[in-house]
């Protein structure tokens, strides 16, 4: 590819609207545009990264055995309405009607529409297991696009279903996906970390996120560093302390706390350190007869942050986790939040393990501006439950025993799941086993998110000239920047030689043949993040040589120009 017949699109500004690092590059590196909210053009530069990230991915599909197919974006209601999801699923699920009043939703996943293709085509269990995949764009309607196309609203996933006749089959599917993912993303050159998942509104019983290690990550990961166990923040159990609970060392009694809403106000006020204060939350229970939602306390220690995955696998919490609203508080309490404790609390109380061993502590009153010391579990508050309610932290011991509890940012880029049955028997999907019986398959699903594992490469691969691409998925492999070729035959012809003797090795170059000044090429060159750098000069050549530069490590040589091309090619991948 020549630059003069190319859309190079690079910005010099760096854009404003852009948060993290990887979303600022593909915007000044013309790999992206946006056109409305979370939704985005690729242009050729990022295309190209698009492609050869595909192609990985395809591959690795194609290993495991699974079948490519295309279904469409357009999914009719009626599916979801026969898997339960389409009033479960939510603001996300984008819906519409046609002109003739049928109700459709953009695809945001496709359990449903596989489920309705397996059920008709597959027949027998003699076919099973059987594995479909397709690369297709999916459309959530995000609450809060960002981060470019790391969050976005159409994005470009990886899909695949895999149908099975029993438990066994289906963890070896499992499995194979688990080491293909892992091929995917080394071949991508990202750092990442396989972890337990929450299965979230996907659904199933067993799951791992793939996360790639970068501060920009908008989860948590929880590792230990003795043993091989990693979680999702959301999963890791917090363990039970181990020990006692102190006696009570007196009666409760009220204090004054003007203006104190928060724990740490309290606990300054108060003098007492924060874990020593309870934190008092109101979330929505069950909507009662009435319509009314139920409230529900959650106590925790004052220093901890409570985990809303927990709290939602509770019986009796609503899904999403909502916090009950300043009026519903009021009105049942009395009290405003900042005030607010268990201490004669009229609706369930959930308590978490840590804060269940606090005593003599300080809570809010239930009565604005106050708060009770020396307040005591069983003797104060009788009616609890006691459930693991919060976040681990740093320090924490790992819930197999083995080793302490680290935390790191993580990019989710990929997830599996074990699903079982749950579509299959929504939806009919059944095979006859050997008895003639109809059972319903066992499935699993896969996902990759292909764009957001692009922008999870670049907050891993880049410096402060741009972008740095591993090998396998830059958008050109070589770059050959002539100086002031217009002026100089011999850099012309050498150019234009070296050029096509590349690309008839097949070697995906990208010559930059725009007369500019060389300053202006390099720094385009470098912010597409073009690994290897080939700079054709006069002065070079009057030495019979030539520049390389790699762009990772910045380092320069001079190459012979008798013996340049095999010299290059033996610096590239194979
Ligand atoms: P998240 O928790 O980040 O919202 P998810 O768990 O809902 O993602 P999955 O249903 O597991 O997403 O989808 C499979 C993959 O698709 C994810 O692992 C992620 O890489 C990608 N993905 C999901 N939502 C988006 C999005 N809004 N923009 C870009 N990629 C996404
Ligand atoms: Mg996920």
């Amino acid at each position: 590819m020549r630059t003069s017949q190319y859309l190079i699109s690079s910005l010099k500004e760096v854009p404003k609207e852009a948060a993290v690092e990887s979303h600022r590059l593909m915007l000044r590196a013309g790999m992206i545009r946006q056109i409305a909210s979370g939704v985005y053009t690729w242009l050729p530069t990022g295309m190209r990264v698009l492609s050869k990230v595909k192609k990985i991915v395809r591959e690795e599909m194609d290993k495991t055995g699974a079948l490519e197919i295309a279904m469409p974006m357009v999914q009719p209601a009626e599916l979801w309405k026969e898997s339960g999801r389409y009033t479960k699923y939510g603001p996300e699920l984008c819906r519409f009607k046609d002109r003739k009043e049928n109700e459709f939703a953009l695809g945001p996943t496709h359990e449903e529409v596989v489920t309705d293709i397996a059920r008709r085509e597959i027949k027998s269990a003699r076919q099973l297991p059987m594995c479909l995949y397709q690369i297709q764009n999916k459309f959530r309607d995000e609450i809060r696009p960002r981060f470019g196309i790391m969050r976005g609203r159409e994005f470009l996933m990886k899909d695949a279903y895999s149908f099975h006749i029993d438990k066994a089959s289906l963890e070896k599917t499992y499995n194979d996906m688990y080491n293909a993912y892992s091929n995917v993303f080394t071949r991508m050159g990202l750092e990442f970390r396989p972890v337990e998942a929450d299965t979230g509104s996907i659904g199933g019983n067993h799951s791992h996120e793939f996360q790639a290690l970068a501060d920009a990550g908008e989860d948590t990961i929880a590792w230990s560093d003795g043993s091989s166990y990693a979680a999702n923040i959301e999963m890791a159990e917090a363990l039970a302390p181990t020990y006692d609970r102190e006696a009570p060392k007196a009666d409760y009694s009220e204090v004054a706390t003007p203006g104190c809403h928060t724990v740490d106000e309290a606990a300054k006020a108060l003098g007492l350190p924060s874990n020593q204060v309870l934190k008092s939350l109101i979330v929505h229970g069950n909507k009662n007869e009435d319509g009314k939602y139920e409230l529900v306390m959650i106590c925790l220690c004052g220093n901890h942050e409570l985990n809303e995955v927990k709290a939602i696998h509770i019986d009796g919490i609503n899904d999403p986790l909502e916090m009950a609203t300043e009026e519903e508080i009021n009105e049942f309490t009395g009290a405003h939040t900042g005030s607010l404790g268990p201490v004669g609390f009229k609706g369930r109380i959930l308590v978490d393990r840590t804060a269940d061993k606090m005593s003599n502590f300080a809570c809010g009153a239930n009565k604005t501006g106050f708060h009770l010391i020396n307040v005591n579990w069983d003797k104060d508050i009788s009616n609890y439950e006691v459930f693991d309610l919060r976040n681990v932290e740093e320090g924490d011991q790992s819930p197999d025993g083995k080793g302490t509890l680290h935390l790191r940012k993580g990019i989710e880029v990929g997830q599996v799941f074990m699903l079982g049955t749950k579509y299959s028997e929504a939806m009919s999907a059944t095979v006859k086993d050997e008895s003639g019986k109809d059972i319903p398959m066992i499935m699993g699903c896969y996902g990759i998110g292909v764009t957001r594992a692009i922008a999870a490469v670049i907050e891993q691969h880049h410096d402060d000239r741009g972008i740095v691409w591993p090998e396998a998925i830059a958008p050109f492999k070589v770059a050959i920047v002539a100086i002031k070729l217009n002026k100089s035959e011999e850099v012309k012809a050498t150019a234009e030689k070296l050029y096509a003797d590349l690309q008839a090795q097949g070697v995906d170059v990208l010559f930059d043949d725009r007369d500019e000044r060389p300053g202006v090429m390099f720094a385009d060159i470098e912010l597409m993040g073009i690994p290897h750098i080939i700079t054709v000069g006069e002065k070079s050549l009057k030495e019979g040589s030539i520049e390389y530069k790699l762009r990772k490590t910045g380092v320069k040589e001079n190459i012979a120009l008798a013996a340049a091309l095999e010299t290059i090619l033996s610096k590239l991948e194979k």
